[in-house]
């Protein structure tokens, strides 16, 4: 398991091509069939790589934010909905998004509104959820961010039998 992350951009960038070959191979598996992979690599995955030591995700992405994320993070700083909205948010096209990156919450490598932190952040990187196949393009953005999603692509590769050449 590589979980060092200047490794991790370093296997990124020789893998470039590879990377696209294996995207257009994945485009061509059974959407349920591959996503039954990537849930079980996932869970092997996710169990063995300790993210608090991590905390890259809030530091590299613009994390989305729901309405219904705003009250209890409020709540938990003593201060109004619209003062979470001026303080730390701003608008884009989809809704709420974090507006710094790194995140305004993170200490070192660790989140200080842990227990109210946002759904985006309690389903990165997603690879939990169906369709996975349709992600395909977040999925390879990610993969040189995150040591869980750079690990499961990468024994994806070995559990399908994909061979670059
Ligand atoms: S709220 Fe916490 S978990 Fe979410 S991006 Fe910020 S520091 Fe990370
Ligand atoms: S989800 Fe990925 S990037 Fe975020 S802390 Fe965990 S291993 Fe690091």
């Amino acid at each position: 398991m590589v979980t060092d992350l200047a490794e991790i951009a370093k296997l990124d960038e020789a893998k470039q091509l590879e990377n696209e070959h294996f995207y257009y191979f994945l485009k061509g598996w059974n959407p349920k069939r591959l996503d039954q992979h990537v849930h079980q690599l996932y869970k092997e995955v996710s169990d063995a790589i300790d993210c608090r030591a991590c905390g890259n995700c809030c530091r590299s992405f613009h994390v989305q934010v729901e309405a219904s994320d705003i009250e209890p993070l409020a709540d938990r700083l003593g201060i109004s909905s619209d003062d979470v909205q001026n303080n730390f948010l701003k608008q884009n096209a989809e809704g709420w998004q974090v507006s710094q990156s790194p995140c305004h919450f993170l200490n070192g490598n660790e989140c200080t509104v842990y227990e109210q932190r946002f759904t985006d952040c309690r389903s990165f990187p997603h690879l939990d959820k169906p369709h996975f196949q349709g992600r395909l393009l977040t999925v390879f953005i990610t993969y040189s961010q995150c040591p869980i999603v750079f690990n499961v692509i990468e024994q994806l590769k070995e559990k399908l039998g994909f061979n670059n050449f």
